[in-house]
């Protein structure tokens, strides 16, 4: 561990040296059983938070009363007092947390056997509930009973289909069956939570496998939105590194046009909205025909390379626009923003001696769409001239 994680070691060790026992947990032991190398390590120990803080010059409270307390060195080390979880009355979350003393407690709280396993500093793996053979099979099973987990807590179920997108594992039988018998408390966990999982999914490398299962663990009936339809539609998904493409590709499942209260159920953003906005209008344009110089300037690239994707996907348009096209085309429209056009609303209201009004807006929109259709050039004597011509003289003005 010394040379994979030296400042995990280094927490490791300090506590150690005072008596405490501290292994690394979670993630990083599961992906080093995987042979893959984790960079966020997480360390449990029986120190108490107030313990730790006392043995480390620099730490950052994140959730003393869930035990935690980030250690600050190089890196910054999440370090948790060994706890199990007392009661749950809601499905979400414990009322209280309890400490515990032993490892295997604070071990069997945890939510799969992959996810349930300790290493100590001698890289000593120790496994009570057979994380590593799970590992082996491919296998996301629950730590112990597995309807009692999910009835504790049921964002663990959103968290197995997220795993088997990640990992490309299955369910094990008794996990499944438990989702499927349980999968409406979904129901109680809150919108954030579900939206960070699901687009945790999109960005794995193995969707398709995630949101079959998560259609088929019955998880996705209990929101809005048709995710049956397309499901297998997400295996050929890419979400070129922007979430909220996952929206878009949603959205563009949809029998139905109105996708603003949709987005909003999901609690997705305006900035998330726009985007999905966007991409649903350059599909409908391609649905048309081809996208016009307007559109190659009203776009970014990024929603035309979404769209020209997803409408080869979900609308079996056999588009042409290979990303490079739409970085080449975007490039011979002369300006990429309406701030790029030289003049102004203070220089059309001098021309035409006119008050300020929403005349102006229209003006430089008109502009706009000749600049970018190249009929009129970006110059002030140009746009003068054809300003004059077009509105001035011809007492055209809106
Ligand atoms: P990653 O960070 O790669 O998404 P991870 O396994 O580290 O995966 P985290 O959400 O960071 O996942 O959680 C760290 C550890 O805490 C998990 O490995 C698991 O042992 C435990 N854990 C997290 N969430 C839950 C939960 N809802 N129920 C039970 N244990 C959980
Ligand atoms: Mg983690």
């Amino acid at each position: 561990m010394k040379t994979r994680w030296p400042e995990a070691y280094k927490v490791i060790e300090t506590l150690e040296n005072a008596g405490f026992e501290a292994y690394v947990v979670g993630g990083a032991v599961r992906d080093f059983t995987r042979n893959m190398h984790a960079n966020d390590v997480d360390v449990t120990t029986n120190a108490t938070p107030n313990e730790v803080k006392q043995l480390f010059p620099h730490t950052i409270d994140v959730g003393i009363e869930h035990g935690t307390v980030l250690v600050v060195l190089k890196e910054t080390i999440e370090v948790t007092t060994f706890r199990s979880e007392a009661t749950y009355s809601d499905f979400r979350r414990p009322d209280a947390v309890t400490f515990v003393r032993s490892l295997q407690e604070d071990l069997q709280r945890r939510d799969f056997t992959m996810n349930a396993m300790a290493l100590t500093k001698t890289d000593e793996l120790i496994d009570y509930f057979g994380g590593r053979e799970d590992i082996e099979k491919k296998l996301i099973r629950a730590v112990g009973d597995p309807s009692k987990r999910f009835a504790e807590d049921a964002l663990r179920m959103l968290r197995a289909v997220r795993f088997s997108a990640q990992l490309n594992y299955s369910l094990h039988a008794d996990t499944m069956e438990a989702i499927q018998s349980l999968h409406h408390l979904i129901a109680h966990v809150s919108m954030e939570r579900v939206k960070v999982e699901l687009e945790k999914i999109w960005k794995s490398d193995f969707v398709g496998n995630g949101m079959n299962l998560f259609v088929s663990s019955q998880l996705a009936g209990n929101f809005q939105g048709d995710w049956e339809t397309y499901r297998y539609s997400w295996e050929r998904f890419s979400s070129f590194g922007n979430t909220a493409n996952g929206w878009a590709f949603f959205a563009l499942m949809q029998p139905s046009k109105n996708v603003g209260t949709l987005l909003s159920f999901y609690k997705c953003s305006n900035s998330e909205k726009t985007h999905v906005k966007h991409v649903l209008a350059a599909v409908e344009q391609l649905e048309k025909g081809h996208w016009s110089p307007y559109n190659f300037f009203q776009f970014t690239e990024d929603v035309l390379i979404a769209a020209a994707s997803y409408a080869k996907q979900l609308k079996k348009i056999d588009t042409s626009y290979t990303p490079k096209q739409i970085q080449q085309a975007k490039a011979t429209i002369p300006i990429s923003s309406v701030k790029e056009i030289v003049v102004n609303g203070n220089d059309l209201m001098e021309w035409a001696d006119k008050k300020r009004g929403p005349w102006i807006r229209e003006v430089i929109e008109t502009i706009t769409i000749e600049i970018v259709n190249g009929k009129l050039t970006n110059d002030r004597i140009c746009i003068k001239e054809w300003f004059f011509r077009e509105y001035v003289n011809g007492d055209f003005l809106p």
